[in-house]
């Protein structure tokens, strides 16, 4: 079955019976909080997904209803190098199960690989598809090579180059406010 936007509410327990799926393509503009983090493109990224329905066992040996998750989509994000648009695939293969209550998925999150979340009547997907799209955004999206011109240079790539740009915005406001020049 093709649809659209994954909006619809499910019963979980029942998908996972009958194993069904549903799949379709979303352009970004309905995932109003994933599209906040992308650049203007001329062309609107489409997100891709595929939800089916199944049984998994949590970490206590149990198992319950879950839904394996895929989506896909290439997002035009901001170089943390060159500030230029860079094109970011980005791949999510989730399994996310359902715990009766909070609690228990409280409990039962912390020692998964998957993620585990309360068992509600209703479920919504499109809410789901966007959070794991979201948690998979990169941390520092960069061009392999830039373009253009780096705007600051930095020497060695790893993680002391990362723990840099990280630290670099807030050096930069820093001391925009010392010599009291507006950004
Ligand atoms: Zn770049």
């Amino acid at each position: 079955m093709k649809s659209r936007t994954p909006s619809n509410h499910v019963d979980v327990a029942a998908w996972a019976e009958t194993g069904r799926t549903r799949a379709g393509e979303t352009p970004l503009h309905e995932l109003a909080r994933l599209a906040r983090s992308v650049r203007v493109a001329p062309k609107e990224p489409v997100v891709t997904w595929r939800l089916t329905g199944e049984w998994r066992a949590t970490a206590d040996g149990v198992r319950r209803p879950a839904l394996a998750l895929e989506a896909d989509v290439v997002l035009p994000l901001a170089c943390q190098r060159c500030l230029g648009k860079v094109d970011v695939p980005i791949h999510v293969d989730r399994h996310l199960i359902f715990a009766p209550d909070e609690t228990q998925a409280a409990a039962l999150d912390a020692d998964a690989d998957d993620d585990v979340l309360a068992l509600v009547p209703q479920i919504d997907l499109q809410k789901l598809v966007e959070d794991e799209l979201i948690l998979a955004l990169p941390m520092i999206p960069r061009h392999v090579s830039c373009p253009e011109a780096p705007v600051s240079q930095v020497q060695s790539d790893g993680f002391a180059a990362a723990a840099e740009d990280r630290r670099r915005p807030f050096d930069i406001l820093a001391h925009l406010k010392k010599t009291g020049r507006s950004a």
